[in-house]
Formats: structure tokens, sequence, C-alpha cells
């Protein structure tokens, strides 16, 4: 079921009979965003993705030596705190010889390193003989266990990953966290949704309660088990009564970006606030204001955060300088493109090796927020400057990055439309679910 490809190994609850009709319909949709997401990809990560199907090799018919005239197929969900031995047992397996070797022969030892939520499946005689066992070890490697006429072979390749969509909507009661695990959001997306919007949206000061996201994500699945997540393909984010929508696009191979329907980037020329919006810094901010001073006290603006949270380059630039001072402590500027530069403060420490005159990219980790100089706590002091004087960055409309012109808007439009389209009906299907 759809819901179960993003975290298979939560069991599925009966579900009270109101929710049942909205699962209906939940179930009979993915095959349309599947459908929608491809469509985008024709000309975007799908050649990315490289997807060897390699099973077949992996199983050479004649090393099954013990057939079995009806070989049975067990799967096991691994728990926490789960033995290979208690797997064996409730795989219905019963050969000493079969334990014999995993316990004892070093190939097999990748069979102990069990993660929670994986599933181990075995195949055995009526009797309960091993004829093999297959587990995903590492996140793309499947390992194979497989008798022969004489003992146990153990066999790695790459596992054959199917590519698949998937979709999750919430919305915000307490926090953007409460919200994307509430709906089992992997952290992962919620990172590329943060960062997909917040050059237009202030994550750390302008979230409010019934806020609402939705994202088609890409998932990679093995036997139906989410492997791991990619790209977010679209994705939309009702921020105050405001609609921000966002579509994955590859103008060429590799290189794509997020654009809005109307084919504008969603890249703005400096972020928005360059301390990192995380699970961490977030929790902070709900207990504490984010915001210590405003920006007519000092001529900045102070963000709260716990010691060691990143802090990246607002835009692209070079450093001009990075020192102590008594006032501002550890502190760095960077000169951007004409007449910007900005300065970040009171900094714990310094990113390893960062020293004036390098050059960082937008987004680069430049150093972790501290307290030293004169502070009286955790945070960053963050100047926005013209011309070297200090300006309120949230009063300026900062220059976006370049949209797409009139040929890649073409190409772009039909399927930005169609996937927009989808986002909504499932959006609305899961708003309805969860009233
Ligand atoms: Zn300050």
């Amino acid at each position: 079921m759809f819901e179960q490809q993003i975290l298979p190994e939560k069991p599925s609850r009966p579900q009270p009979a109101s929710r049942r009709v909205w699962l209906a319909a939940a179930v009979a949709l993915p095959l349309m965003v599947t459908f929608g997401a491809y469509g985008v990809a024709e000309f975007g990560p799908r050649e990315a993705v490289a997807v060897t199907p390699v099973t077949e090799a992996l199983t050479p018919p004649e090393l099954i030596s013990r057939v079995a005239t009806t070989p049975f197929w067990r799967e096991e969900v691994i728990r926490s705190g789960d033995t290979l031995s208690a797997l064996i047992v409730r795989l219905g397996i019963d050969d000493e010889a079969a334990s014999a070797f995993i316990r004892s022969d070093a190939s097999a030892r990748p069979l102990y390193e069990l993660r929670a939520g994986r599933v181990l499946r075995a195949q055995t005689t009526a009797e309960g003989k091993l004829l093999q066992l297959r587990y995903m070890a590492a996140d793309s490697t499947q390992l194979q266990l497989l008798a022969t006429s004489e003992d146990f072979v153990v066999k790695q390749a790459p596992a054959a990953l199917t590519r698949e969509t998937a979709f999750k909507a919430g919305t915000i009661t307490s926090s953007l966290f409460g919200a994307t695990d509430r709906v089992e959001l992997p952290d992962e997306v919620t990172r590329q949704l943060i960062e997909i919007f917040e050059g237009e949206i202030d994550f750390h000061r302008k979230l409010k309660k019934g806020d609402r996201f939705g994202v088609v994500f890409e998932t990679y699945t093995l036997d139906g088990q989410v492997i791991k997540t990619g790209r977010i393909l679209a994705a939309e984010f009702v921020n105050g009564g405001r609609k921000l929508q966002a579509v994955w696009y590859e103008s060429q191979p590799g290189e794509g970006a997020y654009f809005s329907l109307k084919g504008e980037s969603l890249k703005k020329s400096f972020l928005q606030t360059p301390v990192e919006f995380s699970r961490i810094s977030s929790g902070f901010a709900t207990r504490f204001h984010p915001v210590l001073h405003t920006w007519k006290q000092h001529k900045g603006i102070d963000y709260a955060a716990p010691t060691g949270t990143r802090i990246r380059a607002a835009s692209d630039g070079i450093v001009t300088h990075a020192a102590y001072s008594s006032t501002y402590g550890n502190v760095l500027e960077i000169k951007h493109q004409g007449v910007y530069s900005t300065l970040y403060a009171h900094l714990n420490r310094f990113a390893p090796g960062l020293k004036a005159g390098q050059r960082v990219r937008q987004g680069d980790i430049i150093g972790f927020v501290g307290t030293t100089g004169r502070s009286t706590g955790p945070h960053l002091h963050y100047e926005f400057k013209i011309s070297g004087n200090q300006v309120d960055p949230t009063k300026l409309d900062l220059p976006r990055n370049q949209s797409l012109d009139v040929r890649e808007f073409a190409r772009f439009r039909p399927h930005a439309e169609q996937l927009n389209a989808q986002l909504n009906l499932l959006a609305r299907v899961e708003l309805a679910r969860a009233d």
C-alpha cells in the first residue's frame, strides 16, 4: 500500500471505516503520481539513476541441489534488538548445517549487521531445510546465502532497485518537524523541502500554525521495501496563506533546479537565513524566541540557536576577514557580487580550514553558532551590508536566479501542470483523511 512504501516496517493497523474510504482513494492514486513524475523524469533525473537488474544473475539454479517439491518463502521484518538466531527460528528454518555455516563462516558476517525495519527472506523445504536466504545488507547490496550440493555459499551483488514515487502531505500544528514526523516524511526529504523553499520562506521565524506542505518524491524499492529516498520532484508549501510551488526541472542532464509553475527559479541570490534550519535548531526556536534583538536595536539580526548549529554562506563570494575580536568574538565577513557583503559574529568556531581569501558558494558551511565575544548566549549575529553600510535584508527584494527562457518554459509547462494537478488532488485526499 502506498503509505507503507515509505516506512514499511510499521505494521498496518486496522483502520476505522470512515478512513477506509479515503485509503481506497489513495490506493488508486499512486499510479497517476508515478505516471506524472516519470513524465518530468523523461528529461530529468531518470538518466542519473543507475538501476542495475542483476537479481537473475544471482540465482544460478544449478547451485540449489536440495530441490524441494514445495519450497516455502517466508519473510520477517527485523525488529530492534532482534538476533539472527531469533530470526532463524521465526523464519521456520530448522537446519543445523545452515545454522553452523552462518555461525562460523566469515562470508556470512554481513548477515549479523541487522537493521530494524529491513526484511530477511528465507526459502526452505517443507521440513525447514534452508534453500536460500536473502537480505539487503548495505544500501544497495543484496546478500544471498544459497545451499549447494556440498555446503552453502554467500553471494553479494548490487540490488535491482525499482524507482517509484511517493506522496506525503501534512499540516503544521506546533513545528515543522512535528508535522513531518506525524506523516512519516523521511528527514532527508524534509531537508530537501526546506532547501527548496528557504529562499521564499523564513523557516526560523515565519512558520505558522496551519501551514501545509505536500511532496512528491522518488523512492527506491526492493521487493516493495523502500531502501532509500531520492529527489523531490514536486512540492508545495502554504505559508501564512501564501501558496508556493516547486517543480524539479533539468535543462540538461545533471543540471537541474526547482522552478515555480511560472518557470521562475526558486533560488534567490541570498539565503533568507544563514543559520541552518534543522531538527536541532528548530527545537531550540520553539522553546526560546529565535530572534534576540531586532534590526532597529543594533543593525543586525540575531538568531538564537544551540552552540554548534551550522552557519552557511548567504551567497557566493570571497571571505575577506576571519578572526577574533573582543566584541564580535569569532567573526567572518564575505564579499559578494557587486556591492553586497555579509558578516557573521559570535561563532563558536569557523569551518575547518576556512580563512580570508577563500572562495565560498551559497550554502557552504562557514562556521558554527557560539557565544564568543560580547554575547549573553549562543546565537548568530548577522549583518547584511550594501557598500559597507548595514541594511535590513528582510526589507529588501533580493534578486532571484534566472527564470526559464521561452523555449525551456514550453517544455517545462505541460509536465509541471500535470504534476501540480496531481499534487493538488492528493493533497485534498490527504486533508480529508486527516479530518
Ligand atoms: Zn546581534
